[in-house]
């Protein structure tokens, strides 16, 4: 079910890719398998369906494209300047494509509902009591 203001708004790292959303955005999906980890240099990919219809994007992306473990073909988008994922067209829905949430302008919309591949997870996916923590800065 979409949630939130009427209207969203996202973009990569260094904005030459800006993208407008229609409405409402649904929860986001949580995915630990090794390609989302690849393809966000992070311990699991968090994206959102939007139907194609509601997604506007301007700026022009490259893309790549690999099977699922399914066999269905992903073409992952992502912007030719700064490197960023944006959003994933997949060959079994091809009415919607699944935004990266780490791109959206109004990140605390985002909701998560679920999560896949946890066979692949890392411990690292959650992050340790009891690291040292910063408000700003130091990684
Ligand atoms: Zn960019
Ligand atoms: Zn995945």
């Amino acid at each position: 079910m979409p949630t939130g203001a009427a209207h969203f708004s996202g973009s990569c790292l260094c904005r030459s890719c800006v993208y407008q959303i229609d409405g409402g955005i649904e929860p986001a999906g949580v995915c630990h398998c090794e390609d989302c980890r690849k393809v966000t240099g992070g311990p699991f990919g968090v994206s959102f369906r939007v139907p194609k219809d509601r997604f506007h994007i301007t700026g022009r992306t490259a893309s790549y494209s690999k099977p699922a473990d399914s066999g269905t073909v992903l073409t992952r988008h992502f912007c030719p300047v700064c490197g960023s994922p944006l959003y994933t067209e997949s060959g079994a829905h091809a009415d919607a494509v699944y935004v990266k949430a780490g791109t959206l302008d109004q990140p605390e919309a985002i909701t998560i509902e679920r999560q896949a591949w946890l066979a692949s997870a890392v411990a690292w996916a959650a992050i340790p009591p009891g690291v040292a923590t910063y408000q700003k800065g130091r990684i």
